[in-house]
């Protein structure tokens, strides 16, 4: 099909969306969708709840990301002012939002959650260097959510679900394990809940609810209590 043909296709389904007021094309900035749970946004770095930052400054996000966008360094905690309950902590962190590609390998490869997106992607920028963010424009604030810079244009619930794909995905794919928490806590949001939606039984649902409320109360039954292990 020639450009002309592929213009009259566009052209007939306009005017006749027109006529009949079934129009698909959203008029972006003045209409949107909502957005996916789990979309890709801007980074966020979380701290766990009692403030620590959860980036040990082990680079593994830096590592499997396919742009390179990604820059750690890591440096040993000070003994009497630790930044992260490891022994190190991401000591400079920046994503080059001009490369990012939002696939989520960096999120998915990192072992502590730190690295997580939320909803955000209408921000621009004027210069080059304001494309890349650092550490302290990625890092939640002392609530929890995350920095709103002032050429972020945040919508409600962009700063919400900034962990989505781990409360979805049950661990290693196995089924025994859909729905267990197997998380730490954020802060200023605790222990998210896991995502609903994955099993058709709603048996099952009442289960996931016994063992999450279970988890809270005795963390040592937990199957993957090493997992990102702070609490
Ligand atoms: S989302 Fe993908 S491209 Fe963007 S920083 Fe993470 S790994 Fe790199
Ligand atoms: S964000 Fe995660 S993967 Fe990246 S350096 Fe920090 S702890 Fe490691």
């Amino acid at each position: 099909m020639g450009y002309l043909q592929g213009f009259a296709v566009t052209l007939r389904k306009l005017l006749k969306g027109t006529e009949t007021g079934r129009v698909v094309t959203t008029q972006y900035p003045d209409e949107k969708r909502p957005k996916p749970e789990r979309f890709h946004g801007r980074h966020v770095l979380n701290r766990y709840e009692d403030g620590m930052e959860k980036c040990i400054g082990c680079e593994l996000c830096a590592g499997v990301c396919p742009a390179r966008c990604i820059y750690v360094r890591g440096a040993d905690n000070p003994p009497d002012d630790p930044v992260s309950p490891g022994e190190r902590f991401g000591y400079v962190y920046e994503i080059n939002y001009l490369r990012c590609i939002h696939c989520d390998l960096c999120v998915e490869a990192c072992p502590t959650e730190a690295i997580t997106e939320s909803k955000l992607f209408e921000f621009s920028f004027t210069n080059r260097s304001d494309a890349i963010y650092t550490k302290d424009e990625l890092v939640v604030g002392d609530d929890g959510r995350p920095q709103k810079l002032p050429w972020e244009d945040w919508k409600p619930g962009d700063d919400e679900h900034t962990s989505a794909w781990v409360r979805a995905t049950s661990p290693s794919g196995r089924a025994d394990y859909e729905g267990q928490v197997a998380w730490s806590g954020e802060l200023g949001y605790g222990i998210r809940s896991p995502e609903r939606g994955q099993s058709e039984d709603d048996s099952v649902e009442a289960d996931l609810d016994d063992d999450h409320s279970q988890h809270h109360h005795d963390d040592h039954d937990h199957p993957h209590d090493d997992h990102g292990g702070h609490h």
